[in-house]
């Protein structure tokens, strides 16, 4: 095998999905501990190293101590490069978390075990599933009361349509909880609390069948294993490699990622089942990840992150090839020869300026303003252009007025500009003008992004004024005469810069009331670039 097919087949990159608080965070910090030499983002927890580089409207980020952009985290194990798309939760949840899910060959859902499927989880496994990729799940927090496992398999189900197959079992929970039954090895790994305060527990294995094992975990823990064992080994859905690669099929572990049980487990079982960088579709068929010419898309652009050189950066995953320093590239949508120099590390300490990196991996470049997310970069000698990444229907809405006539011409192409890098999305009224937008978001911390960016950047004043919308749809019949449909007279209908048409709803009522009356009307939630 040459290196570099060896390299590429090595390569692992995934996103995280899950609610805020169900222990994303302490779930990689786990899995950087097991790779060892930790290389960081330094964006989420590195942020002392980004003070000195971190643009003004970052200060909002500083201030609230939270992350307004995500960040790829890349470590080593067990002869494996495995990188890791953090997407951030809270209240500065973005189309950027969205936009991540498009760079990743698989998820991982973190599950809270005591709350089970929640809101924010739904929102982002629709995007994996939108891709059929492959989602892992890590039910979390088994050291506290959980919610009955086989409830908790049903909930992902019911709520998400997907089969779930439990690679391992848990036995008992919370201050009873006693480990997992690993289903292939018919091995019991025990959860053994260290004492003297120490939150880390130790794992300790014992076989199914050992006698030992009854008296360690009791004779009705072990009556109740005996059950599951067997209502497991005969209802349960059955494995298929082939339907967990598909994204029909998640393969479930339970643990406990605080107290690091049963991190290093699902770690294996990740790296067992799921898959190197995988083909994807371009205008000239399949791009093979292991065909050593260099392409990538642009997934990401993240603006003035050093307000001195009022530069941007371009993350693009690497979908073939290699990258070197340097090395000159097509850009397709500029029609353009570029080199790609600059291209900081993004996985780094101090964003250093990376020598290599493979098909599977994330980079980031200097971007003088020539792209557009979606973007397709490949060799002069082999052109051909990605699919687009698609647009997602933005839940938080306000109406943007510039307060200052004289500055018209600032407030337009700044607001343009901040839609063009994807951090909102713009709507005007049908046929009318720019002086008055409507602003939509993913996540409302985007407001004040915006508000901020256009005063200190474009010194422009706005006034907001917030519109109770909750709902956007595109509106896919290319020929329909907007003004013919039956609506609800608070459905709003507008248009993109594009000049496509949608509607904006206050209550999933309208969305149903559109779709009952207008039978020809197609609506959907993703506009494809
Ligand atoms: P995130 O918002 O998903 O990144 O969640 P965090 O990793 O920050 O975790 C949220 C809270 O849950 C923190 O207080 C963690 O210490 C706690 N937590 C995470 N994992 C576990 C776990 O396995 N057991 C317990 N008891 N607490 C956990």
């Amino acid at each position: 095998m040459s290196e570099f097919v060896d390299k590429v087949s090595k390569r692992r990159t995934f996103a995280i999905i899950s609610h805020p608080d169900a222990g994303k965070t302490t779930l990689t910090e786990k899995f950087l501990l097991y790779g060892g030499a930790i290389q960081e983002a330094g964006m989420v927890k590195g942020k002392q190293n980004m003070r000195h580089a971190v643009s003004d409207w970052m200060e909002i980020e500083k201030q609230r101590g939270i992350s307004v952009t995500s960040s790829v985290l890349q470590f080593n194990y067990d002869g494996f490069c495995i990188n890791i798309l953090d997407t951030p939760g809270h209240q500065d949840f973005s189309e950027d978390t969205y936009r991540t899910l498009m760079a990743a060959d698989s998820a991982v859902m973190v599950i809270d075990a005591s709350k089970g499927v929640e809101a924010q989880t739904r929102k982002l496994f629709k995007v994996c599933a939108m891709r059929h990729i492959p989602i892992f799940t890590f039910i979390n927090k088994m050291d506290r009361e959980a919610k009955d496992p086989y409830e908790l398999m049903e909930e992902i189900e019911q709520e998400l349509g997907m089969d779930t197959c439990p690679v391992n079992w848990p036995i008992g929970c919370g201050k009873q909880f006693k480990g997992v039954y690993e289903r292939e090895f018919k091995k019991v790994i025990r959860f053994v609390p260290v004492q003297g305060g120490k939150k880390e527990v130790q794992e300790i294995i014992t076989d199914y069948d050992d006698p030992e094992l009854i008296k360690e975990i009791g004779e009705d823990y072990y009556a109740t294993l005996q059950d599951d064992v067997e209502l497991l080994d005969g209802a349960g859905a059955e494995f298929d490699l082939e339907r967990v690669h598909r994204g029909e099929l998640s393969p479930v572990c339970f643990g406990s990622a605080l107290t690091n049980f049963g991190v290093e487990p699902f770690l294996h079982h990740f790296l067992d089942y799921s898959m190197p960088p995988q083909p994807k579709q371009s205008d000239d068929g399949p791009i093979d990840p292991f065909n050593e010419d260099f392409s990538a898309f642009v997934f990401k652009i993240q603006a003035n992150m050093n307000k001195a050189h009022r530069d941007r950066m371009a993350f693009m995953r690497i979908t073939s090839g290699k990258y070197t320093k340097g090395m000159e590239v097509f850009h397709m949508q500029g029609n353009k020869k570029i080199k790609l120099s600059q291209s900081k590390q993004l996985m780094a300490d101090d964003r250093e300026e990376i020598q290599e990196a493979y098909s599977g991996d994330i980079i980031g470049v200097f971007d003088p303003g020539i792209f557009s997310i979606g973007d397709t970069i490949c060799t002069p000698k082999h052109k051909f252009k990605f699919e687009g990444i698609p647009t997602f229907a933005p839940e938080h809405f306000a109406r943007i007025r510039n307060t200052d006539t004289m500055k018209r011409k600032q407030f337009v192409k700044g607001v343009e500009q901040i839609a063009q890098e994807g951090a909102i999305q713009i709507f005007t009224e049908i046929g009318g003008s720019m002086e008055e937008i409507i602003v939509g978001v993913v996540g409302v911390l985007q407001f004040e992004v915006l508000e901020y960016r256009l005063k200190n950047e474009y010194n422009v004043n706005i006034k907001r004024e917030p519109l109770g919308y909750q709902f956007i749809r595109w509106i896919d019949n290319e020929e329909i005469d907007l003004y013919s449909l039956n609506l609800s007279s608070d459905t709003k209908r507008v248009q993109d810069l594009r000049g496509k048409y949608l509607l904006l709803f206050s209550n999933q009522w309208g969305i149903n009331w559109a779709t009952d009356k207008n039978k020809e009307l197609i609506l959907s939630e993703f506009s494809k670039n």
